[in-house]
């Protein structure tokens, strides 16, 4: 099969489009042919590498895909050859106590597909039966796999760890990116008062199509008291904060008395300060997590394929044209997600 591979870390120039043989399903797997893979910031990191990731190369990046089964392994019953599928990157055991308690995004042994394991930049990919999902016969491969990471790791952060309530008041930090995106969509599905603070107007009205109900606009002054001054000095039940170094503080601002913050993420970079006062005077509760369940993922896909929620796409690349996807995840302003299509 054709793939776009890397056998060192570094820039563009590392990504070839070669030959690379194509991945046989064993026991309860399947074999998908990708018709759309989709890219996400954490190939980039994934590309440069970091201190103590260890791959075997050649690396195949890629943790989002959809497409159609064309082998299955022994023991595969509920899919078939030619069915049209979405993946869940989310590789698990579905053995250990957290899968047994169905946080199989906790699992112990937990990969990524595409991150340490070999992902959907390819022609085929092998991967569990349990994280394929059928697609239905309308639904569009390029918006399937656009939707189905961001949207599970949204889903998760805001209604499974955040148990966000239908009246609350949400504040999302950034109006850009697959994830913050997302999170306007399910916070408005869920019933919340939607506020979100962008670098730019142009961001901020795309924010708008999405829900988003109050624009902040952060070259206008210290957002977190434009929060203050909106919400009669009480601040927002719910802050999503996921830029992390110099807004931390300012979302801890933000957030009322016995508020929640979730983070799923650090796109400024993982290390900043607080001031810890903050959390406990204000009874903060401060709310991580990464990716999703299988459970989220199919109930948030359903609702993806009911029209509830669209995940923007911004581009779409010929497989071989990665070095171009990259270039533009990289450096480009861009909106909705980069599609690969083998
Ligand atoms: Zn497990």
């Amino acid at each position: 099969m054709k793939a776009i591979l890397f056998h060192q870390h570094g820039g563009l120039e590392v990504l070839e489009y070669a030959e690379f043989p194509t991945p046989q399903p064993g026991p309860g797997q399947v074999q998908v042919q990708i018709k759309a893979a989709a890219m996400n910031r954490l190939d980039i990191f994934v590309r440069n590498g970091w201190p103590g990731i260890k791959l075997e190369y050649p690396h195949i990046m890629g943790a989002d895909g959809a497409g159609i089964i064309s082998a299955i392994g022994d023991g595969v019953t509920q899919f078939n050859v030619g069915d049209r599928v979405v993946i869940d990157g989310n590789l698990s055991d579905g053995t250990c106590e957290f899968c047994l308690a169905g946080q199989d995004n906790m699992c112990l042994k937990w990969a990524l597909l595409g991150e340490t394991v070999r992902g959907t930049y390819a022609e085929y990919v092998v991967v569990p039966d349990r994280n394929v999902l059928k697609l239905p016969d309308y639904f569009p491969f390029d918006r399937a796999a656009a939707a189905s990471l961001v949207f599970m790791t949204a889903w998760h952060s805001l209604i499974t760890r955040g148990q966000l309530q239908a009246g609350e008041s949400v504040l999302i930090v950034g109006a850009g990116g697959g994830v913050n995106t997302a999170s306007i969509q399910i916070a408005k599905y869920a019933g919340a008062k939607v506020y979100v603070v962008g670098s730019n107007a142009e961001k901020l009205k795309r924010a708008e199509t999405l829900g988003a109900d109050v624009l902040i606009d952060r070259s206008q002054g210290e957002w977190s008291k434009a929060i203050f001054q909106l919400t009669q000095r009480r601040g927002v039940d719910v802050v999503v904060d996921n830029v992390g170094a110099g807004t931390m503080p300012l979302s801890m601002r933000a957030v009322r008395k016995g508020g929640r913050i979730l983070t799923v993420g650090n796109t400024s970079g993982p290390k900043f300060e607080f001031d810890n006062r903050f959390i406990f005077t204000k009874h903060i509760a401060l709310i991580g997590s990464t990716m999703g369940t299988r459970t989220d993922f199919a109930t948030v896909m359903r609702l993806v394929f009911e029209g509830k929620f669209a995940p923007p796409i911004d581009a779409t690349f010929a497989l071989k044209e990665a070095r171009r996807a990259h270039e533009r995840l990289e450096h480009g302003e861009f909106f909705g997600k980069i599609i690969l299509a083998p």
